[in-house]
């Protein structure tokens, strides 16, 4: 079977719009902010997405955006005043950075309530202990798909490949914490294969095209396939041979329309959540309310 991204990044959409409504009632419009240095093509894409994204549900979006030869000093207090600022409820900041800024210090001036990429240092240590604020986007993708594809975890075994603390380490900590039992592979793993062929739930997140062959997945395993990798003739493919894995998967996510519009979705859903918490009134069924356990 193939895990359709697309259609249920869609459906969550929808869901995602009567939540912005049911805002509205209460006075609120959630707002993210996009930082961004530099003129990466990809970079300009991928937030070019998410400002449609978020038009398409009714959030408030802006995007600021700076030269690449920017000094620090400007980005920090650039969000400094989106901290401030209460018509803003999540910012992220689109990486990478042009090499001369200090990234991790730029991610660690995000007020951590608005950290909806989860990326600060707070946010990340609450998810290793297991007390999520807002789940890092691309895991959380990857971990709404196999739920909605009522792909149970628990007792599973699960192998991710990819060590990254964006995607593979953060997945690897939230499927634990769902009971699964977790390998983590990377560029130094010895012999991949002998790792891969044991998992239930194969997760790839290396950024390889073809890394994964038939021959490497176990008969009826689950595949999610994270990387996105250009080719040099322009087509758009994953790290797994997807037609020779599909013919022994039992399920498989395609590259594109798996994972990716699945990540864009979560961040709107982590904006909201952070939206929910402020707003005024009663709190909505789903929206974080573990966030302010934390406070
Ligand atoms: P990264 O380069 O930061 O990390 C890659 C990880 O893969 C590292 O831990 C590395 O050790 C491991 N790796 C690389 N080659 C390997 C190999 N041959 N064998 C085993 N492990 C290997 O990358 P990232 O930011 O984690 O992204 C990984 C991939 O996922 C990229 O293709 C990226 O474009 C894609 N991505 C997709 C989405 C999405 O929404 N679909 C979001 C983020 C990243």
């Amino acid at each position: 079977m193939i895990i359709d991204g697309k259609e249920m990044a869609a459906r969550l959409r929808a869901e995602y719009k009567l939540r912005v409504e049911a805002l509205a009632g209460r006075g609120v419009r959630p707002g993210l902010a996009v930082v961004m240095a530099g003129d990466n093509p990809a970079s300009k894409v991928y937030v070019a997405n998410k400002i449609k994204a978020c038009g398409q549900i009714g959030l408030h979006s802006e995007v600021h955006e700076f030269p690449s030869d920017v000094v620090s000093k400007a980005v920090l207090a650039r969000i400094r005043r989106l901290n401030a600022d209460p018509a803003i409820h999540g910012i992220i900041v689109q990486l990478p950075l042009p090499a001369h800024l200090d990234a991790r210090r730029i991610l660690e001036s995000i007020e951590w309530k608005k950290d909806v990429d989860g990326f600060h240092h707070y946010n990340v240590g609450a998810l290793v202990i297991g007390n999520t604020v807002f789940p890092p986007c691309t895991p959380y993708a990857v971990q709404t798909l196999l739920a909605h594809s009522g792909i149970p975890v628990e007792g599973r075994n699960v192998v991710v490949v990819g060590a990254s603390n964006v995607v593979g380490k953060p997945l690897a900590l939230m499927l634990l914490a769902e009971g699964a039992t977790v390998a983590i592979c990377h560029i130094k793993t010895r012999d991949l294969a002998q790792f891969t062929i044991l998992a239930d739930i194969l997760v790839v997140a290396a950024g390889k095209p073809n890394l994964i062959t038939g021959p490497m997945v176990r008969t009826g395993a689950v595949v999610i396939d994270v990387g996105i990798n250009r080719l040099p003739d322009g087509r758009l493919v994953g790290d797994v041979d997807f037609e020779a894995v599909r013919a022994k998967a039992s399920h498989i996510t395609p590259v594109p329309g798996g994972v990716g519009p699945m990540t864009v979705t979560m961040l709107l859903g982590n904006t909201l959540s952070a939206a929910e918490r402020d707003a005024p009134g009663e709190a909505l069924a789903g929206a974080v309310a573990r966030i302010g356990e934390n406070d």
